[in-house]
């Protein structure tokens, strides 16, 4: 699914300072986008409001040409986060099928929560609590969760951040599979311009400077 964003200017309410100011950008479907740039640019902020969990100030954003208004609808925009927010007293198996929940007919549009979990890597855990598993695993068990809900777009707000060197290469390699076999729209945030370098179709680097179109350099990768 495609995305355009429009003279895209945020400020949140009570700040005169914009965070976003004039974005306009497009994104095409199926590309792997990681975004840089300094705390506080507004990294989050934007993600956010192709979430629809914020409204824009001016300007807009529209999927596949429909504009976006309010949040946005599991079924289009799929999150994951620094952390994985499994519920503790379900089992990982539980956790990835809750996803079913927010899909437009109760079964997945990709895959059974069996599938997802073998996909990741973690059939073996799929009776297991949470708390048995590392942190990379249970961001494994996020990431099956993402496979089941089904989205076309992939908002991924420094998923692996908070794991070693090594858990986050093995984690971004996993996500690089599934993005080449599903090819999903994805938003990557990220501090790590190697990763960001290894992964990514295109970069964007936001500005911490308020006054500037926020994308001020964009680097778009050659794929072998
Ligand atoms: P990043 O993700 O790049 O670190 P954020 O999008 O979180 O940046 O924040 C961008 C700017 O907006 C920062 O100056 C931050 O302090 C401010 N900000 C973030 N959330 C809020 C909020 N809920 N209310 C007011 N200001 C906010
Ligand atoms: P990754 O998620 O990249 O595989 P981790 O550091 O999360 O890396 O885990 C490394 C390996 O250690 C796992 O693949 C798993 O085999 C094992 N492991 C970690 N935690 C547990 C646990 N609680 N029970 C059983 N094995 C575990």
């Amino acid at each position: 699914m495609d995305i355009h964003l429009k003279a895209l200017t945020f400020s949140y309410p009570n700040h005169t300072q914009a965070v976003l100011r004039g974005l306009t950008l497009d994104i095409p479907s199926g590309q792997f986008v990681a975004i840089i740039g300094q705390s506080g640019c507004g990294k989050s902020t934007l993600l956010r409001l192709l979430a629809g969990l914020l409204s824009p100030t001016h300007g807009h954003i529209a999927f596949n040409g429909t504009l976006s208004t309010g949040p946005s609808q599991a079924h289009t925009v799929a999150w994951m986060a620094q952390s994985p927010a499994l519920l503790p007293w379900l089992t990982t198996y539980q956790n990835v099928a809750l996803a079913l929940k927010f899909t437009r007919t109760g079964k997945s549009p990709l895959m059974s929560p069996e599938e997802a979990l073998d996909r990741v890597g973690l059939s073996q855990y799929a009776h297991e609590y949470p708390h048995r598993l590392s942190g990379g695993m249970q961001q494994r068990v996020a990431l099956a969760r993402l496979l089941v809900q089904g989205a076309p777009i992939w908002l991924m707000d420094e998923p692996f951040s908070a794991l070693d060197e090594l858990t986050r290469e093995n984690l971004s390699d996993t996500l690089l599979d599934l993005w080449q076999w599903l090819k999903p729209t994805i938003l990557w945030v990220t501090h790590h311009i190697y990763e960001a370098v290894r992964l990514a179709d295109r970069i964007l680097v936001l500005s911490p400077r308020p006054a500037q179109i926020a994308a001020d350099l964009e680097i778009i990768l050659p794929r072998p």
